[in-house]
């Protein structure tokens, strides 16, 4: 079912994303993730169109986009390439930390290369030691006059090596209670000290670049400090449950995906002389996979929306939305692949991608079990 958009003209852009969707990345999603190497051409496609700038405001050189918009660009290019609609995903992460606490300096400085695509963004809380417990992290930043020497390392970080800017959590007050010793950083890809480390080899969103980040007496000016001493641990919750949906449309664009293929191969696929989409037990299946993704994207469009109106308790609709989306399009993929037989698990079809690039949906941007507790909290909260 087509959910109305709020104005014509995100109708209008949807649209053009729609067009460059099926004509321009469906035809390079199979060879991205057979070589497994980013995708500078489908990068550069999304600066060329605007695409990069919607995460940022008219003044830096974006376009201001609503959530809801992101969300269905996402979603609309995920249905032929999660990799792709990664770059998005990730160019919001790793500059809303800047959008949500930079100084007036740190915004003009960062923002406009990042809206032109010209820059990519990293974000970086996870270390090898502190995943779901992002708050054990060990990364220390000491001041140091007007510096701050950075030493330890982040892992399975998106991006790494490729951004520009990088957005690290780091140890400032390791005597601090709970998590208010953490701190938020921008830091330059050049900067010495700094480098890449190990580049993970993955199962699915092949063409994404995962790895290692090391600091190793990494100097950063003081001036790179996001927000005061202390507010790191807030400043990357606020960013991640303004992201999660993002997640969440990536999740529902590849359900959306797989479906799509379904159909159309069930109407073509006779065995015992007809269609297999004329069995019943096809049509079932079928059936269900259409009704949870559009009860996927009713909840999912409802989160972005809330976000849109800074309804108060949006961080819970926006943890259920990436848990609902990302365990339907696990269920989705893998009934899509059942579907197509023997061929659902050739690499000829897309179906068998669908399934491998799904499941990280369940897993970054906290796991589905860490959104229940997002949730839950928030249940029982006051
Ligand atoms: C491809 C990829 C890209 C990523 N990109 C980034 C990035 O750009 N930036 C970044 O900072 N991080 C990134 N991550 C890291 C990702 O967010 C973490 O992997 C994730 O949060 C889980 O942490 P972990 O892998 O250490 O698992 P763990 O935290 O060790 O969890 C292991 C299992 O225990 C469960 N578990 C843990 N705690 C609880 C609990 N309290 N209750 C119930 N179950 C629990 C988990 O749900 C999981 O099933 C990426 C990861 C991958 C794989």
């Amino acid at each position: 079912m087509a959910i109305k958009l709020r104005s014509d003209e995100d109708q209008m852009i949807l649209g053009m994303v729609h067009d460059i969707g099926v004509q321009r990345i469906a035809p390079r999603a199979a060879e991205i993730d057979k070589t497994g190497e980013f995708p500078w051409d489908m990068k550069a496609l999304l600066a060329e169109q605007g695409i990069l700038g919607m995460p940022f405001p008219e003044t830096y050189g974006g376009s201001g986009s609503s959530e809801e918009m992101i969300i269905r660009v996402i979603e609309e290019i995920s249905r032929h390439c999660a990799t792709t609609a990664l770059i998005l995903c990730v160019q919001q992460l790793g500059s809303l930390p800047i959008l949500l606490a930079g100084t007036p300096e740190q915004k003009a400085r960062f923002l406009p290369r990042l809206a032109s695509g010209e820059w990519l963004a990293a974000f970086g809380l996870t270390e090898p030691g502190s995943g779901s417990d992002a708050g054990a992290m060990q990364t220390r930043a000491e001041r140091k006059g007007d510096t701050y020497v950075l030493n330890g390392m982040k892992h399975f970080i998106t991006n790494a090596g490729l951004a520009h800017v990088n957005v690290i959590f780091a140890i400032t007050d390791p005597t601090a209670p709970g998590t208010r010793g953490i701190s938020a950083f921008i830091v330059e890809q050049s900067t010495p000290g700094f480098r890449l480390g190990h580049v993970e080899h993955k199962m699915g969103i092949r063409g994404s670049q995962t790895g290692e980040l090391l600091f190793e007496d990494c100097v950063i000016p003081a001036e790179n400090l996001l927000g005061r001493e202390g507010e790191g641990f807030k400043i990357a919750m606020m960013t991640l449950d303004r992201t999660r949906p993002g997640v969440g449309a990536q999740a529902l664009g590849i359900a959306q995906g797989a479906l799509d293929v379904a159909v159309n191969y069930a109407k073509q696929r006779v065995q015992f002389g007809k269609p297999i989409a004329e069995q019943q037990g096809i049509q079932f299946m079928l059936a269900d996979m259409a009704t949870a993704i559009e009860a996927s994207r009713q909840l999912l469009y409802h989160a972005a929306r809330m976000i849109d109106d800074g309804a108060p308790n949006f961080s819970r609709f926006s943890a259920m939305a990436k848990l609902y989306c990302s365990d339907t399009a696990i269920k989705v993929t893998n009934d899509a692949i059942q579907i197509l037989g023997g061929y659902g698990y050739m690499q000829e079809f897309p179906v068998e991608r669908m399934m491998r690039d799904a499941k990280i949906c369940q897993i970054y941007e906290g796991t589905n079990q860490i959104q229940r507790v997002v949730i839950a909290r928030d249940l029982i909260k006051g």
